[in-house]
């Protein structure tokens, strides 16, 4: 098999990518280890960036999240029972962010690629990348039992954090920035209409939590919980009583119960892989970069990658130049890290470490206060939550 970009995954990065190819009229197969329906209903990211609802629409992938996306202009923060609201389209020159599922951005992407774009193979697991600093790289890859070879011109691993694309690139030509955190996130889906139309973001004493939706309907809630929770080891009752300890108020307002569907605990890092290429292989999203969720920035780092190597691909077929391509990784990797920096702030704001001392908490509360009281800092975090521009 052979075709000129081979990318791995079929996550929002691969598909993404898959798609802007095929609008700039270059070929591409996609391998996805997994199969179509897992995908589709993997539980992840809510909230769109300005810039990649943009982007999903520019590539015609927009149609149903126009629809039923739901457009927020703001957030709130809670501490010490108070409540301030950030109003991002006043701080940020009108930009916005949008609540819609992954599964629901994937689903839109992989009808779409199976409709007119090129090969998307599901249950195809990528083994290895072979030849990366030669102009004819390959993935050895097993589909249906059989092991076959993709020739590619260019290879993009999407292949998410667990994925074998960055194995390919030479230890001693990287650098790899970590941090974890000691604790996690349980999170829930509830069928019940969330209790605020606009994300809240809780600072409590007891640890974070965060209001989230994913329709009308459908509320998605989260709890900082210690690092290694087994999220079964939380009854469902529980839960609902340590969501309303954190995102108590002082002004009586009330949060909705309803039956949980879904449960699960997400682990909490900071990472970094460096450089993002090595010869003719790319890495583009989870598979170079991880963020804690806080500042929702994890897809929408991975719309940045591709969009930017979608650039840099079609300025060399229109033009034969390779500096859009040489430049790939230092152009992602700015944004990267001001995204890592987000994350950061975000995490340590709102979050309790389990070794915090009064004077760490004392320092969150004015952190918070700033945030409330000057529009400079209010402008800060509204830019950085909004989107940074891609490269
Ligand atoms: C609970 C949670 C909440 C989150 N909330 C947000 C949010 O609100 N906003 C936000 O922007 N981000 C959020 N994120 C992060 C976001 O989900 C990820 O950053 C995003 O999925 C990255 O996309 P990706 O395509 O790079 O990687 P992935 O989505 O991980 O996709 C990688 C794909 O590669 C496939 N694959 C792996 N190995 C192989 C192989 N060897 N061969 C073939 N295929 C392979 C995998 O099956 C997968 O389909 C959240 C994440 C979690 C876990």
């Amino acid at each position: 098999m052979r075709t000129t970009v081979g990318i791995i995954g079929a996550g929002p990065a691969g598909l993404l990518l898959a798609r802007l190819l095929h609008n700039a009229g270059i070929d591409s197969v996609v391998l996805e280890s997994r199969d179509r329906a897992y995908v589709e209903h993997r539980q992840r990211a809510g909230i769109l960036e300005q810039g990649t609802v943009d982007v999903l629409r520019a590539a015609g992938a927009g149609e149903r999240m126009d629809r039923e996306g739901l457009r927020h202009d703001g957030i709130e923060l809670r501490y010490d029972k108070k409540r301030h609201r950030v109003d991002f389209p006043a701080l940020t020159g009108g930009r916005s962010v949008t609540v819609y599922a992954q599964t629901e951005v994937c689903k839109d992407l992989i009808a779409l690629q199976l409709k007119e774009g090129g090969p998307l193979l599901f249950e195809a697991e990528a083994l290895a990348v072979e030849g990366a600093d030669t102009d004819s790289p390959r993935v050895r890859f097993r589909h249906e039992g059989v092991e076959d070879v993709l020739e590619c011109a260019y290879v993009v691993g999407c292949d998410g954090f667990w994925g074998v694309a960055r194995s390919a690139i030479p230890a001693e030509l990287t650098r790899v920035f970590e941090r974890t955190y000691p604790f996690g996130w349980l999170g829930i889906l509830a069928d019940v209409p969330p209790s605020h139309d606009e994300l809240v973001y809780a600072r409590h004493d007891r640890g974070f939590a965060l209001l989230s939706m994913r329709s009308p309907s459908v509320s998605r809630l989260y709890l900082q919980v210690p690092e290694g929770t087994d999220a079964e080891s939380w009854g469902d009752e529980e839960i609902w009583d340590e969501l309303e300890r954190r995102f108590e108020t002082e002004d009586g307002w009330r949060l909705e119960r309803g039956p949980i569907t879904q449960k699960s605990v997400t682990p909490m890092r900071s990472y970094v892989h460096e450089p993002m290429r090595h010869g003719r292989l790319f890495l583009a999203g989870d598979a170079a970069h991880i963020v804690p969720p806080t500042g929702a920035k994890g897809l929408n780092l991975a719309v940045g990658d591709v969009v930017t190597f979608a650039r840099a691909l079609t300025h060399r077929e229109e033009t034969g130049s390779d500096d859009l391509l040489d430049a790939y990784s230092a152009t992602c990797l700015s944004r990267v890290w001001q995204a890592e920096r987000f994350s950061y702030d975000m995490t340590t704001l709102l979050h309790r470490a389990p070794d915090a001392t009064p004077f760490e908490d004392r320092l969150q509360i004015a952190r918070l206060e700033r945030i409330a009281s000057s529009r400079a800092a209010e402008t800060d975090l509204a830019e950085g939550y909004t989107g940074f521009p891609f490269g």
